[in-house]
């Protein structure tokens, strides 16, 4: 039914004629290329990290100021390649300086790491506000260029445009300004949710009655006869499960939903107005529209079009699970009005349990980190026949694995695993990147940074589904990050389709082959065929009220952005939403938009995670058609998906794998509840 329209569109208004140079007949001056990556080994103390991002920025400034005083012909061969080391090289130290601040050990270089990604943003605004570059670049003959390079550089010069290289000097100095604010505030904002971990104290051992052996066990009393229970992850998110109390999940939750408030409001308030006005000098109405611009979906229009469609299919099965919960409440607590957001968990866990019969205290004996680790590593070198090999280098932490990726004899891309919670360490679950990868340039590296129990201890099933996701980002950045210029290699494809290949290595999971060749409990026992059975007929239980509370924070954060922010209240506008998407009402005296990280790196654009699962659920329809261990399926995915990267729209990469344009309407059916 939806068809995506192909993406990079200029818009006319924002097209600036190229000035031309005078030509200059002498031989053409030669300029810098060099690539510089972060070694870690280098970067052992904060010191360590800001000498080499001292220098690194003046190496970065001087060589931005020969490409700014060329008197040469641009070409590709020479200025082009100049040009592109210097983003390639300014990407790698800010984004290894930006990964170091989320999970380093040492506080000290954590800042140390967040002022050097202030630092080298100033360089990367000043780079895309210089009418030089611009001017030259626009000047490059693209007459024999292969089509790769002609979209990079065509790219290149939309983002130029995007970033207000065409105003004049005044308000290029006032946009350099709000850049340089927009970084800081928004590390305040990340800051400000990471170091804020609560506490909740239980009295004693009997109010952890639900809760499994292993977590009780963890959880002893401390010196005072207290348990104590923090909003981190693996401990907050069991306790919503399983905890009996519903007075103390109710407690939880309000804690959970207090994070980072009040600090965060006025932050938030700043963000906005930051980038509101940003967005206005650039010539857009509103941030939202300055950040859809380069996007699949193209306009903040055509995402609540999106987000109306979605609602639509959800609301009756929304509606059924409600009901089914709310009439399971009531075999409990015969006067229960209504279900309430802290007993969602707990509620549905219980209906999987005794309707599906699908314990999760038992599917999570099947699954512990190493035995999930490993069966991810067999399934990703299976489909794609490649090979994951210890690599020996140096990393932050002892906690912290690295591992090779091998084709053939080759080895393509390096990455590390940091997969367990630490005081100061980012605390949800992303890939960090380390170095984009050039064809015989520079490897790709990156890092998965999660919070999962370790070793043998047993993992929520949901955290393994977080762990297919995450490594489906991994590889996307290991198979793309070989092409020839930066900003088509890595995950530079459209923000809108990045989740795509993340969502879609999700659907593994519920393959039998390939989870029961790693889901093995304490006595080797693999998962019974019947459990994944029914695991499979429960897992859309919940798609409905899920799917509406994801519209919702793509909806919050929309909102955020599309309009001016001095209208908004923060409360009042959460409250609204969260009314219109879902069946539950914020906590009295909870501000959960204040730890709602995405609000700062995602800005206006949640809805990608939607946009881009539609897109993932059309592609799963060709390894559903041909079996889901089909290797030659897996390698026109790599192929003509991943590989390619960003050299191309997302639209031509998926619509050449499905060898048709891409539809939505797989997703309807899902989310309607259709599943043939
Ligand atoms: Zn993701």
């Amino acid at each position: 039914m939806n068809k995506l329209a192909t993406v990079i569109t200029l818009s006319t208004a924002l097209i600036l004629s190229a000035c031309s140079k005078s030509e200059a007949p002498q031989e053409t001056p030669s300029l810098p290329v060099r690539y510089a990556v972060i070694d870690l080994a280098d970067i052992a103390t904060a010191e360590a990290l800001t000498a080499r991002c001292q220098e690194e920025e003046g190496l970065f400034r001087a060589h931005l100021a020969e490409l700014e005083t060329f008197s040469g012909t641009p070409a590709i061969e020479g200025y082009y390649q100049s040009l592109d080391s210097l983003f390639s090289s300014l990407g790698n130290l800010s984004s290894a300086a930006g990964s170091l601040a989320g999970v380093h050990p040492d506080e000290d270089l954590r800042d140390a790491g967040d002022a050097c990604s202030q630092l080298l943003t100033k360089v990367s605004t000043d780079m895309s506000l210089s009418r030089p570059l611009y001017d030259s670049v626009s000047q490059i003959d693209l007459a024999n260029a292969d089509d790769a390079t002609k979209y990079s550089i065509e790219k290149l010069l939309l983002s130029f445009r995007l970033a207000g290289v065409d105003k004049d000097d005044a308000t290029r100095e006032r946009i350099r300004e709000l850049n340089d604010e927009i970084v800081a505030i928004g590390q305040e904002w990340d800051r400000n949710i990471r170091d804020d971990v609560r506490y909740m104290e239980l009295d004693s051992v009997d109010e952890l009655a639900g809760l499994p052996e292993d977590y009780i066990a963890a959880h002893q009393p401390n010196d005072e006869g207290k348990i104590v229970i923090s909003t981190q992850y693996p401990d907050v998110f069991p306790f919503f499960e399983y905890a009996d109390n519903d007075a103390r999940r109710k407690e939880m939750a309000t804690i959970y939903r207090q994070r980072a408030y009040p600090q965060n409001e006025e932050v938030l308030r700043k963000l906005l107005e930051a980038r509101y006005e940003l967005a206005q000098l650039i010539g857009f109405n509103n941030y939202a529209e300055l950040v859809t611009a380069d996007k699949m979906s193209g306009s903040p229009e055509r995402v609540k079009e999106f987000l109306a469609e979605l609602k639509g299919y959800t609301g009756e099965v929304q509606d059924k699970e409600y009901d089914v919960l709310l009439a399971r409440l009531r075999q409990d607590e015969p006067d229960a009005e209504r279900l309430e957001s802290w007993q969602r968990s707990y509620v549905q866990s219980k209906v999987r349990r005794e309707q599906y019969d699908v314990d999760s205290k038992v599917t999570r004996q099947y699954f512990n980190f190493n035995n999930s680790r490993d069966g991810i590593f067999a399934l990703v070198q299976e489909l794609f026949g490649v090979r994951i090999q210890p690599w020996e280098t140096d990393t932050w932490h002892e906690d912290v694995e690295s591992y090779e990726l091998v084709d053939g004899d080759d080895v393509i891309g390096r990455f590390y695993l940091d997969m367990h919670p630490r005081e100061g360490k980012f605390q949800h679950a992303a890939m960090f990147p380390f170095v984009n990868g050039i064809d015989g340039k520079q490897l790709p590296v990156a890092g998965l940074i999660c919070n999962f129990p370790r070793g043998e201890e047993l993992m929520q099933f949901s955290q393994v589904v977080t762990f297919l996701h995450e490594f489906g980002h991994l590889i996307h950045w290991q198979f793309a990050g070989h092409e020839d210029w930066s900003n088509i290699s890595g995950i530079s494809t459209e923000w809108d389709f990045v989740e795509a290949p993340s969502q879609m290595l999700q659907e593994w999971v519920w393959d039998y082959d390939t989870v029961s060749q790693f889901a093995k409990n304490a006595a080797g026992e693999a998962l019974p065929k019947d459990l994944h059975s029914r695991m499979v007929a429960a897992r859309d239980f919940g798609l409905g009220m899920g799917t509406r509370g994801q519209l919702s924070y793509a909806s919050l954060s929309m909102s955020m952005y599309d309009r001016d922010p001095k209208e908004l209240d923060f409360d009042a506008l959460n409250a609204e939403i969260t009314s219109e998407y879902t069946k539950f009402s914020p906590i009295a005296g909870t501000h959960s938009w204040a730890a709602f990280g995405h609000l700062n790196g995602y800005s206006a654009i949640y809805y990608t995670y939607q946009w881009s699962l539609a897109i993932a659920t059309d592609m799963f329809t060709e390894f559903e058609k041909a079996g889901l261990r089909n290797v030659e399926v897996a390698g026109a995915y790599r192929d003509k998906v991943l590989a390619v990267g960003g050299s191309r729209s997302a639209n031509d990469s998926v619509t050449d794998f499905l060898g048709r344009d891409i539809s939505f309407e797989p997703y309807a059916d899902r989310l309607r509840g259709k599943t043939d």
